[in-house]
């Protein structure tokens, strides 16, 4: 009893020592910021974030810690330390601030919107600061803040399944508010109710219009619901509650369910399960951010009525190498079919770049409005203009490259008379670049995709995904309907797999790939693989392929045993003649008469391939081997002969492996090959 009270006392002890650090962590970084050590800002910014986080996942692994726990507990340190950085460098302090006074900070709805949780999380560094009040509509926000009752505001602008918030942009353009921060929040719509009924008792539903657009799928199912529109998700919530009445249900958050007391009946059902809400801050005056920080700047325009107008508008940021990441056209107030445009693109109006972008567009245009230059959260390719610069903290292995001969070139003469036109290095002279979440297949960086053959359970695709993501890899790959010579075989877990492969790929933040078999399944398995994976044995499955070129998801087009490098590009046309562009080559050995291995790794298709297509081209040397001894020096090879990547497959243990096991890395290897790459990638690249 006594040795409890000792442990249980040391428990505590340990973590105030945790916020007492957590605190000095707060200051330090404070200073290092206000002193301005360097020009490169580490948060923010998630490639040098994912640098830092392997450096702790290594660290925290000698201490016995997992990796997903880690992940989880920096991410969170990131994004609050990102939020610190941002209001040190605002270079117009906000007054309040300074005098310590309280922020009022206005949403539309109830206590338990989604609004009101976006702005806890925007103002999380000042919440003893800052009193939430909820509004009943948009305009009364606008409006409050206009008038200076409030200092802010969160509006939402777009969501990712149901499309732009019209009546936001409206009121845009219609007052005098600025956008000063802009905030993405998951949204996880949940049926609620007094208690966890079954769904067959419910009669009503109430929700928000847009919560109920998103979820319009689920309510499809039904029938025997009454479904009404309600001004905002948590007022929905507080009349089941108030109601009391067991038929009734409300779609919104975990978050207001538990705020009001409510049950989940059933949780994500929301049409697509990547449903984000993108939110602005506004105020009634701009901020000026420091150029360290990556921002985004959002203004709206009229163009003038000649041809061509908005083109030369566009050509001025293309010309200013401005990225654009939104473009919104919306009827002009009072003059028929005339449209303003609201644009935002990845730039600081303290750059002098964008400023004199800023300039020559204003000469383009009939009318500008420049809503504001602020911190991006969403779509950022870290990339732009004078903010890429972060050189300082990547790891770096000295390069050698004078020492080594000139590598081959991949570029030849594109042969006429092909059967291919669109796959063609002369219809399209530039590599394909295909953006997979963060990753980007085809461009300077050798991607690997490791995984199981199979995804078996879920203790094992967790143990695969904390392995490649440990070590590096980018993708995790896992076969959840398996094409099997025999019929006896193990067929895959089918859409439950995916469900496990889904949540392995999210708890480690990997994008995912997964083979589909039938022209039935694309579009299903389309809504949450990041790539669609076609088998060698389907390579020349053409209603499959058509079905592919047809979704918007990158897809993996693997080289058929028999095929002819000529029939692998065909093959790919018939995906690109649909209209999906984002095809990516795979060579997985052929059929020869050599029997040693499982196939015979083509590795000469590699440059071929590069010198007659500009799509990427990966290696996959486990299938083409079909032996893990052969793996890692068939990696080094496909990297030496320029291919844009491998996979691989792993598992935690392939003796017990339910298809594939002979080829399968072992983790201990799998380690060995990525050190092996990172070597290589020194010497080469
Ligand atoms: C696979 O990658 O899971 C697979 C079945 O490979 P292949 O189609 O190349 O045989
Ligand atoms: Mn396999």
């Amino acid at each position: 009893m006594n040795q409890d009270q000792d442990l249980k006392q040391k428990l505590m002890d340990l973590d105030a020592v945790l916020l007492e650090k957590l605190a000095e962590r707060k200051k330090v970084l404070t200073d290092l910021i206000k002193k301005e050590i360097g020009s490169d800002l580490i948060f923010g910014n998630k490639a040098q974030e994912s640098i830092l986080l392997k450096r702790l996942i290594r660290e925290g692994k000698k201490l016995g810690l997992d990796s997903y726990f880690i992940t989880r507990l920096f991410r969170e340190i990131f994004t609050h330390s990102q939020r610190i950085q941002e209001e040190l460098l605002s270079l117009s302090p906000r007054k309040e601030d300074q005098a310590k006074e309280q922020i009022i900070v206005c949403f539309q709805g109830v206590e338990g919107a989604y609004s009101h949780l976006v702005g806890q999380k925007y103002f999380s560094t000042r919440l003893d600061q800052v009193v939430f009040r909820g509004l009943p509509t948009f305009k009364a926000i606008v409006d409050s803040v206009e008038r200076g009752e409030a200092n802010y505001a969160i509006l939402p602008i777009e969501n990712t399944t149901a499309g732009s918030i019209n009546e936001a942009y409206d009121l845009l353009s219609q007052s005098s508010i600025s956008i000063i921060g802009e905030e993405s929040w998951p949204v996880k719509h949940c049926l609620l109710a007094i208690e966890k009924v079954p769904l067959s008792r419910i009669r009503r539903i109430y929700s928000h219009p847009q919560a109920l657009t998103q979820c319009s799928n689920f309510l499809s199912t039904l029938e025997h619901c009454v479904i009404e529109s309600f001004i905002d998700t948590a007022l929905a919530v507080k009349k089941v509650k108030d109601d009391e009445d067991l038929s009734e249900a409300a779609i919104a958050s975990e978050e207001a369910a538990e705020l009001y007391g409510l049950e989940i009946v059933k949780r994500d059902i929301a049409n697509t399960r990547e449903n984000f809400t993108r939110f602005v801050i506004i105020a009634r005056e701009q901020l000026e951010y420091s150029e360290k920080i990556a921002c985004k700047t959002s203004l709206i325009i009229a163009t003038k009525h000649i041809e061509g107008a908005l083109v030369h508008c566009l050509n001025v940021l293309a010309r200013n190498h401005l990225n654009m990441t939104k473009l919104e056209s919306r009827p002009r107030p009072n003059i028929p079919w005339e449209y303003l445009f609201y644009i935002d693109f990845e730039g600081n109006i303290m750059q002098a770049a964008v400023k004199k972008a800023m300039e020559e567009l204003s000469a383009e245009v009939s009318y500008m409005k420049i809503l504001g230059s602020y911190p991006a959260k969403v779509a950022m390719t870290g990339q732009s203009g004078e903010q890429g610069n972060h050189s300082k903290l990547v790891e770096t292995i000295p390069a050698v490259q004078d020492a080594l001969p000139e590598r081959p070139a991949t570029r030849l003469a594109v042969p006429e008379k092909k059967p291919y036109r669109l796959a063609s290095r002369a219809y399209k002279d530039d590599d394909t670049l295909i953006k997979v979440k963060d990753v980007i297949i085809g461009g300077d960086d050798f991607i690997v995709i490791a995984g199981p053959c199979a995804v078996e359970n879920e203790e094992q695709i967790f143990q695969c995904a904390r392995e490649v993501s440990e070590n590096g890899g980018q993708i995790l790959r896992g076969g959840v309907f398996k094409p099997r010579t025999s019929p006896y075989s193990f067929q895959g877990l089918g859409f439950e797999g995916l469900d496990l492969l889904i949540r392995a790929g999210n708890a480690y933040n990997l994008p995912i790939i997964t083979e589909v078999l039938q022209p039935k399944d694309v579009r299903s398995v389309a809504e949450s693989a990041d790539i669609l994976q076609i088998g060698a044995r389907n390579m020349q499955n053409f209603p499959l392929l058509r079905e592919v070129g047809q979704v918007n998801r990158p897809v993996m087009l693997k080289r058929g045993l028999m095929a002819s490098i000529d029939e692998l590009l065909s093959a790919a046309e018939y995906i690109l003649a649909q209209g999906n562009q984002q095809v990516i080559l795979c060579e997985r050995g052929i059929r020869t008469f050599e029997t040693a291995t499982r196939n015979t790794l083509d590795l000469s298709a590699v440059p071929i391939i590069r010198s007659l297509s500009h799509l990427p081209i990966l290696v996959d040397p486990s299938h083409a081997s079909g032996d893990w001894r052969w793996i890692i020096p068939l990696v080094e090879a496909a990297f030496a002969v320029g291919a844009n990547g491998v996979m691989v497959e792993i598992h935690p243990e392939p003796e017990k492996a339910l298809s594939d096991g002979p080829q399968a890395l072992k983790f201990d290897n799998f380690q060995v090959m990525m050190q092996r790459l990172q070597r290589m990638k020194a010497v080469l690249r």
